[in-house]
């Protein structure tokens, strides 16, 4: 266990590695409980440091047994190691052979971070900085070299050998009952890089031709009878092969292509040079196993992770503080994956939802911080949605601002001049600054600033001028260290709809070119005059989500009904029909406290009755406009105060009022999307079947006659996991007698399955009844539960924080009490997953007084606890902060 490190790592501090490491020669004897790893480094002074220095390695945990430079055992009193250190300080100023042996215990690292073990298999995870956990190394992204890595185990108990790279050698170990096979990666890497894997392993191939005709051969490794299982990998695989080729010009550099499915993995998935590891849920998938979206989130990572080979492979990061170049940029590139593989409008609805409850909520809480930091305790708690999904976002900018060739030409610089270089944001930026001929420096504030932009926008027409005046203001408010902020960047898209549903010419009256439908906010106020309009426009506005603000405009529900109804900007028709429904809940939350009633709003029940009506529009967009904005963005509207029964009681009751007000409809397109054509996991097929699902689901909300029976008939009779389960789920969460009765059953049917079984675990904590605390707590003993697993821990107490908010956030702090036990419980065993429990208390501020009483005793109670992790004092400190970073 690391102890608390008392000071932060900063931005400002970073200098150049003092010693660059040639190549790495790992000899790695697999062994459960005495791993053997004898590491080979050629090591020389960085001809850019400073001076002549002493070489410090990294460790973590480590047990030295020996340590010879050049061939000799290196005596004593020439080197301090400790677990964590391995000092020599007065190494010879030349290049020189360092042979580190140390020995690890795989199946006694809980972490999962380093060597270890998921069930009988051997393997790695060394981002951020698991590969200190190996052996003693210059551990940071800016120190690359080339490895080669003999791996050696007991032939029966690892008859599969992996390594990065192309496999060069391999036999017996003469004598033994143990094997060997020896990896060479020509492309120098980072360590985070690096993986190994042994183990019994099932394995499928397929074959790739890349654009310069060069055959790489694809496989699949998954626990042995769980082939039949990896189609749907291997062909969006393919798939992100080709389309990187197509859109990006990128090929693939090695000889073969590997993904390995582990059961106990961190995160879901690790892009390991030319072996990526995956936690199994992204991997395994059939008709009868997963749902549509297990197959749309295994398409994305299985084309995230590929895509990394050149975004944050080829061109790594230069320290930790750039994260973001490489997951923010490759978000981008798997969400235009998805896009194009699907439905455009359908996937960036879904993008921008995702960002709204997660990244915006972030953003405004005391976890707050830019998408490239300048500071922090604990880089494992950097890998957060303002990381990665913000990240995405300003990428997708830097695209709206110059338009689709010049982000091409920016890109293609971006691999042109960096190949091979551990490479910072500026550098990225400075390509596209290049490609375009323009500064992008106000740009950068994307980068630095933390917080969402809020952007209020002001229509007004006047007839005389035939002129329409839009004035628009900004601010980013305050976040932890950023009390003050400067105007963005807005790439704001626009368009000015005309009476019958057209957009109108933009014309700005002083003579400038609009290009793209996109105004270049960035001022903290500035005004936009049109010119010819014979009639007064609507303004739709940051249309498609072009820039990733809080926008309020002063448009009426009339406006907001005819944008719903006309507006070109599929995005912004969905978002009328959102802005319409938060109007609505948030003033039925005060009503609700308050004491009153509801209110119903036939005006948003028509604008959604001519959608549902609507045969142009594709079942997946209408499923989304039928589903309301979900409580985290009401209470995110509603800002303070926060009440989660309120919301969680008028978003009920105005589901209740869509499925009563539509019940003819939506009985009617439940029954005609119902086919009998064979499952495809595609665009289509889960477009009908998620509004099919919709229409099921609103109509048992309104208690519509024989909605529950009908979804108790779907339960019993559908041919595919994601009928199944969104039957199970409508009655899952409300009290009928069918519930008991379908939870059993599911159980029964797939206990021996443990990804469908924590669907059965999530569901359950997301009851949203005061039972549900108990019946959690029963969950963590039975026999389907382990906290030594990652996935069932985010099944079970993740689903219970995130997705239940009246009963995590009981009115009696029951739910922060159990959250706070299980964190402390899992925290010695396992950190990074304790401290991304905690997170769950990221909003705490926001409760009304009493619920926010008892979460902030409850973060205290983390804070002063005895012997935390780096990981979770460093959410708690954060969460409790005074407003510093
Ligand atoms: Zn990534």
């Amino acid at each position: 266990m690391r102890t608390e490190q008392a000071s932060p790592v900063r931005l400002q501090d970073y200098r150049p590695p003092d010693w660059l490491v040639e190549t790495v020669d790992l000899d790695v004897s697999l062994d459960p409980k005495a791993t053997r790893v004898r590491a080979r480094l050629v090591l020389k002074p960085n001809p850019k440091a400073a001076a002549p220095a002493p070489l410090v390695l990294d460790g973590d945990g480590l047990d030295l047994r020996s340590l010879k430079l050049d061939g000799a055992v290196l005596a004593p009193e020439l080197y301090v190691a400790d677990p964590d250190r391995l000092t020599i300080a007065q190494p010879p100023q030349r290049p020189f052979r360092l042979e580190i042996e140390t020995v690890l215990d795989p199946s006694a690292n809980t972490r999962l971070m380093g060597l270890y073990r998921s069930g009988a298999t051997y393997c790695t995870q060394c981002e951020a900085e698991g590969f200190r956990r190996i052996t003693y190394f210059p551990d940071r992204p800016d120190v690359m070299a080339v490895y080669t890595t003999r791996v050696e185990a007991d032939q029966a108990d690892a008859p599969v050998l992996l390594a990065n790279g192309n496999m060069v050698a391999s036999g017996q170990v003469p004598g033994t009952a143990r094997h060997f096979a020896t990896w060479h990666d020509p492309f120098p890497k980072p360590c985070y890089l690096f993986a190994l894997v042994g183990g019994k392993l099932g394995c499928v191939e397929d074959r790739f031709r890349t654009m310069s005709g060069r055959e790489v051969e694809l496989r699949i490794f998954v626990e042995p009878g769980k082939e039949d299982r990896c189609a749907y990998a291997m062909d969006a695989l393919k798939r992100a092969m080709r389309w990187d080729e197509e859109v990006f010009g990128r090929e693939y550099d090695l000889d073969t292509f590997m993904i390995v499915a582990v059961s106990d993995f961190n995160m879901g998935a690790m892009e390991n040079k030319g072996l990526n590891v995956f936690n199994d849920k992204y991997v395994l998938a059939s008709p009868a196993t997963a749902t549509d979206a297990d197959f749309a989130g295994i398409e994305a990572v299985i084309a995230h992770e590929y895509f990394h080979n050149w975004t944050g492979n080829r061109i790594t990061c230069r320290d930790w503080f750039q994260l973001c170049l490489k997951e923010g940029l490759t978000v981008f590139r798997d969400q235009e994956f998805s896009a194009d593989q699907r439905s455009r409008p359908v996937e960036r609805i879904s993008d921008v939802r995702g960002l709204r409850a997660h990244q915006f909520v972030e953003d405004a809480g005391p976890l707050a911080h830019p998408v490239r930091p300048t500071l922090y305790h604990e880089i494992n708690n950097f890998y957060t949605t303002t990381v990665y999904e913000k990240g995405a976002e300003v990428v997708r900018m830097l695209k709206t601002l110059l338009g689709p060739d010049q982000f091409r030409q920016g890109m293609d610089l971006y691999f042109a001049r960096h190949d091979g270089e551990a490479a910072t944001v500026e550098q990225f930026v400075q390509c596209f600054a290049d490609a375009a001929g323009r500064s992008l420096d106000q740009f950068m504030l994307w980068y630095s600033q933390a917080g969402t932009p809020e952007v209020v926008v002001n229509g007004t027409y006047q007839a005389a001028t035939r002129s329409y005046r839009l004035e628009v203001a900004q601010t980013v408010p305050p976040t932890p260290g950023q009390p003050a902020k400067e105007p963005m960047v807005i790439p704001l898209a626009l368009g000015l709809v005309g009476r019958d549903g057209s957009d109108l010419a933009l014309k700005l009256a002083d003579g400038r070119r609009i290009e793209r439908g996109i105004i270049p906010v960035t001022k903290s106020a500035e005004a936009f005059d049109f010119a010819e309009l014979d009639e007064a426009p609507v303004p739709s506005l940051n249309r498609g989500f072009s820039a990733p603000i809080r926008l309020i405009a002063n448009l009426g529900a009339d406006d907001l009904r005819f944008l719903a109804a006309h507006d070109n900007d599929p995005f912004n028709r969905w978002q009328a029909v959102q802005m319409l429904a938060t109007r609505l809940l948030v003033d039925n939350v005060a009503a609700l406290r308050a004491g009153g009633t509801a209110r119903n709003d036939p005006g948003f029940l028509a604008a959604l009755g001519a959608i549902v009506a609507d045969p142009q529009l594709e079942p997946a967009f209408v499923a989304q406009a039928l589903t309301p904005p979900g409580e985290a963005d009401i209470a995110r509207e509603i800002g303070r105060d926060i009440d989660p029964d309120a919301i969680f009681n008028a978003r009920s009751e105005l589901r209740a009022a869509i499925g009563a007000h539509l019940a003819t409809e939506l009985s009617d397109r439940y029954q005609r999307l119902g086919d009998n054509a064979p499952y495809r996991p595609d665009a289509a097929g889960s477009g009908r079947r998620a509004l099919r699902n919709v229409c099921l689901d609103l109509l048992v909300a309104a208690q519509h006659g024989g909605a529950v029976a009908l979804a108790a008939r779907q339960y019993q009779g559908a041919d595919n996991m994601t009928d199944r389960m969104a039957a199970l789920a409508i009655l899952s969460l409300r009290d009928v007698p069918q519930r008991a009765d379908v939870l059993a059953d599911f159980y029964a049917r797939y206990a021996h399955d443990p990804l469908i079984v924590d669907k059965w675990l999530a569901l359950q904590a997301a009851i949203p009844e005061p039972a549900t605390l108990d019946r959690v707590k029963a969950l963590t003993v039975h026999a389907a539960f382990s906290f030594a697993n990652p996935n069932r821990v985010r099944a079970l107490i993740g689903s219970f924080t995130m997705a239940n908010q009246t009963q995590f956030n009981r009115a009696d702090g029951g739910g922060y009490g159990f959250l706070v036990d299980t964190v402390l419980a899992l925290d010695p065993k396992n950190p990074q997953v304790a401290a991304r429990l905690l997170s769950a208390l990221k909003s705490w501020r926001v409760l009304e007084p009493s619920r926010r009483a008892l979460a902030q005793a409850a973060l205290a109670r983390v804070a002063a606890a005895p012997a935390l992790s780096r990981d979770v004092s460093d959410i708690a400190a954060r969460a409790l902060g005074d407003g510093k970073p």
